[in-house]
């Protein structure tokens, strides 16, 4: 074969190339490891396209199928090089792509650019895969052998990122693509370690990190230097230095999610799992799906067994990488899984995400969307299996996540039908047992109208709630809330299949028996005929409650304090207040035991003495009383203590 000689020229890049190239070189961006992942991943492209040509004409691989991606990192010369034996590129090839840019994610890239006026935005660089340019973030020449199949010479490029390259024919005995990047200054500092391009531990990770799935070997020496040892095993110090090269593959190859499902072993999964999370524990729960159809992408995903340290806090999100075609895109996608789903972990792979599409465009994809839908549905559908069938299980991914799943509930609307049958509540039918909504209705009897809530900070103080005990009486179940997020929760499903929540602490419980109308009867009767002395309660308390009631609920108690059915609760008040939102206030109703001694007394007061210090003082200390059973500190503590121990003196 005779080819014309083609002698060294040099030309200018395109203007829009320029602009790229300009950016890349003044980049301060921190991100610049990214370089490596879009030369390796041109390098496996280079082999795909090798590969599949291959197949209907073998003669185009010259005898060389042992597919591979190499690197080199030389710090004599300052220079890591990657080549690899794909399809190379004609002259003409090089002119065409290296020079210009045709790439649609580049262009936009470019045109985001323009319009935040021509800024060198660096976090712009990380969010756009900008390929072969990218070399130019971490090097200051870039050199380009390249030889296609078939041609008998090969090219050589090469540039400075100054606005022009050279072109000219060479010698290239191995067919494919050799790139040699002379390495910044500051890009082989050892006090950088992380951005030691030429240390070749930071290789390892980089390629663990971004292209361990890589289909084709990526391989890299590694020396070993040693001294000779003695018989004890000892080195021998004024031995001379024996080198050793070991070639090892730096990435694992075979993604474990296209994998057969039935061919994979748990440990298989939970040593994956580890390794990408960081975790310690093996994954509670792990969903792994293909999806056809709309959209397509395969799955795997982790429900930890534990939450981490910082789930609450704002800071925290999921962690669901994204891959397109093996090749890694993006560490943790926000936005894909709503909130609630944060302590997720997992990946996506989707021949739909392109690996040059920009964070906000691919973040704002229908694509993205459509799968974020789809593993949300297939979470929650996992978690319903859980409740069902492995109770125990569930149970111990409600005592770590519960709370998020709780907060769902009030923030995914969508969902809350759903997110509803999820929840799991301590209740007054069994300590340490858990109940779900409908296990509660089911177990309801026919006439009770509503499910019944309890808040206070654990079981004890929840079940000696003086408001608890005609239900105790009565054997109704009430669902304690001992969280937080457990009222907010509440207050935003308002009701369960038909059946309204209602915390014992407000007005009317709502009692639908003959006891309780005639209860109610008779409290009516006790509040006329004590209609003064109710007065008097009332206006002596007149700053903190809005009114005082004669309680049908009370059995043992002397008072208790409720809220109206119209503003918040005393615990959501008392929630807001820690919140630092201290403006809402719930309507306090002060309820009194008509049946208690201290009523009596009460009455005999207010029959010989109405306006006697004692009298106002007792007022006084049932409201404080009243405070105390709901967790709330009295107002004025120090006057609390006093009125009590005068009427420990008084004591015969
Ligand atoms: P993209 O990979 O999205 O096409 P790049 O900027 O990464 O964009 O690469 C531009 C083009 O340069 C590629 O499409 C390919 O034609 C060519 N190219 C880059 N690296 C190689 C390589 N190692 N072997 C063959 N062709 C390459
Ligand atoms: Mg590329």
């Amino acid at each position: 074969m005779t080819q014309e000689t083609i002698s060294k020229e040099t030309r200018e890049f395109q203007t829009e190339t320029k602009q790229l190239l300009d950016l890349m070189v003044h980049s301060i961006y921190t991100n610049r490891e990214i370089f490596l992942r879009e030369l390796i991943s041109n390098a496996s492209d280079a082999i795909d396209k090798i590969h599949f040509e291959s197949l209907t004409n073998r003669d185009l691989l010259e005898g060389n199928s042992d597919f591979e991606i190499i690197l080199k990192p030389d710090e004599a010369t300052h220079t890591l090089t990657i080549s690899d034996n794909g399809m190379g590129m004609t002259h003409d090839e090089v002119i065409a792509t290296i020079g210009t840019i045709a790439k649609s994610g580049t262009k936009s890239f470019l045109e985001k650019l323009k319009d935040r006026g021509n800024t060198t935005d660096n976090e712009l660089i990380g969010q756009f895969g900008v390929g072969f340019y990218s070399a130019f973030m971490v090097a200051k020449k870039v050199t380009l052998l390249t030889r296609a199949p078939g041609q008998t010479k090969g090219v050589k490029w090469e540039s400075t990122g100054d606005g022009t390259y050279t072109i000219e024919e060479c010698d290239k005995e191995s067919r494919g693509t050799t790139i040699i990047l002379t390495l910044n200054d500051e890009t082989d500092q050892n006090d950088h370690p992380d951005e030691n391009f030429l240390n070749r531990y930071t290789l390892e990770s980089l390629v663990k990190k971004y292209s361990d799935y890589i289909r084709y070997p990526i391989k890299m020496d590694f020396i070993k230097e040693e001294k000779p040892r003695d018989a004890e095993g000892k080195e021998i110090e004024d031995a001379p230095v024996t080198k050793t090269v070991e070639v090892r593959t730096l990435n694992s190859m075979t993604p474990l999610w296209t994998r057969n499902k039935s061919e994979i072993k748990p440990e298989e999964y939970h040593q994956f799992y580890k390794n990408l999370f960081q975790d310690w524990e093996d994954p509670l729960e792990i969903i792994h799906s293909k999806v056809e159809g709309a959209v397509e992408y395969t799955t795997v995903l982790f429900i930890p067994s534990h939450a981490p340290f910082d789930l609450y806090t704002k800071e925290s999100e999921s962690k669901i990488m994204l891959y397109s075609k093996h090749v890694f895109v993006m560490d943790h996608c926000k936005d894909l899984l709503p909130e609630y789903l944060r302590f997720m972990r997992g990946l996506v792979d989707s021949p739909d995400f392109s690996l040059n599409i920009s964070r906000e465009i691919l973040q704002h994809s229908k694509q993205l969307k459509l799968v974020g839908k789809n593993l949300e549905k297939s979470i929650l559908k996992t978690l319903e299996r859980l409740l069902t069938n492995d109770r125990p299980k569930y149970e111990k991914f409600w005592k770590e996540f519960g709370t998020a799943i709780k907060g769902g509930v009030y923030t995914d609307f969508q969902n809350r039908e759903k997110l509803q049958d999820l929840l799991l509540f301590p209740s007054s039918h069994g300590t340490d047992e858990l109940t779900t909504l409908a296990d509660y209705t089911k177990r309801m009897p026919e006439n009770q109208k509503v499910i019944y809530y309890a808040t206070g900070k654990d079981y004890a103080s929840v079940e000696r709630l003086p408001q608890m005990e005609l239900l105790h009486d009565k054997g109704i179940e009430v669902i304690y809330l001992f969280e937080r997020v457990d009222e907010f929760a509440i207050e935003a499903l308002k009701e369960y299949k038909g059946k309204a929540f209602h915390s014992v602490s407000r007005g009317d419980l709502n009692l639908d028996d003959k006891d309780a109308t005639e209860s109610k009867k008779e409290a009516e009767e006790i509040l006329k005929d004590n209609e003064s002395l109710i007065k008097a309660i009332t206006d002596q308390l007149k700053d903190k409650i809005s009114s005082v009631k004669i309680s049908n609920r009370l059995k043992s108690s002397a008072v208790c304090l409720v809220s109206d059915d119209q503003g918040i609760s005393l615990s959501m008040e008392h929630i807001l207040s820690e919140m630092n939102q201290t403006m809402l206030k719930a309507n306090r109703i002060l309820e009194l035991n008509p049946n208690h001694e201290v009523f009596t007394k009460l009455k005999t007061l207010h029959e010989t003495a109405s306006d006697s210090q004692t009298f106002k003082d007792y007022c006084d200390l049932l409201y404080d009383q009243a405070l105390l059973i709901e967790g709330l500190p009295p107002e004025d503590p120090i006057s609390f203590a006093n009125k009590i121990a005068s009427l420990m003196a008084q004591t015969k």
